[in-house]
């Protein structure tokens, strides 16, 4: 069996585009992808540090948050081929776990296990868990992480650095889905014919 530690913003969830809209929206300023060239809104837009702030920590970010393209297909896929998922996520705010609990299962995410990193740093997870590889998009973690485990790195202009030999940045879980030898989309349709449209109708 493979296990994965896979995070969740950034690389599930698509933060970037629930934080632009929650910056035009509270703040009237409008921010571009390919301008978000480090971790924090405030050091690359013109969003200001307390409006970083208040836009992180508000829950309606995370409840409203849409799916990356092919996240759940491709999680999906890994499950039926046998893959025992971690999600694992640096979230700090009130009721973090229950609110990040209710959109998993309202987005139809599937998952064997699920913690915040104040209960485990992902790093000591990856390594008493011995995955196989851990999905991150925040470049200091991705380095601490390629220290116990082979890391792929989802690409993002804020993750754009000079990378080790134990990091593979890959650009959407198509690519992923090719590093780790797994055809996403069309494996778990194989195998259960019918069951992710199923899935797809339950959830949306
Ligand atoms: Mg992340």
């Amino acid at each position: 069996m493979k296990r994965i530690g896979i995070d969740i913003d950034g690389v599930i969830g698509d933060i970037f585009g629930a934080a632009q809209k929650a910056a035009l929206e509270k703040f009237g300023v409008d921010i571009r992808y390919e301008d978000v060239t480090e971790h924090g809104l405030s050091k690359c837009t013109a969003l200001a540090e307390w409006q970083e702030k208040e836009i992180f920590q508000d829950p309606d970010l995370y409840e409203n948050m849409e799916l990356i393209p092919g996240a759940r297909e491709a999680l999906l896929t890994l499950t039926f081929l046998g893959w025992d998922i971690w999600l694992i996520t640096s979230r700090r705010f009130k009721n973090a776990s229950p609110i990040t609990w209710g959109w998993l299962r309202d987005k139809g995410i599937p998952f064997q296990f699920f913690h915040l990193e104040s209960y485990m740093p992902k790093v000591k997870s990856a390594k008493l868990q011995e995955f196989s590889f851990f999905i991150e998009d925040r470049y200091s973690t991705a380095l601490e992480l390629s220290t116990v485990v082979d890391v792929i790195m989802m690409a993002h202009p804020w993750n754009d650095r000079p990378l080790n030999g134990c990091i593979a940045r890959l650009d959407g879980w198509d690519e992923i889905g090719k590093h780790l030898g797994v055809e996403m989309d069309k494996e778990y349709e194989k195998q259960y014919p019918g069951l992710g449209s199923l899935h797809r109708a339950a959830t949306e």
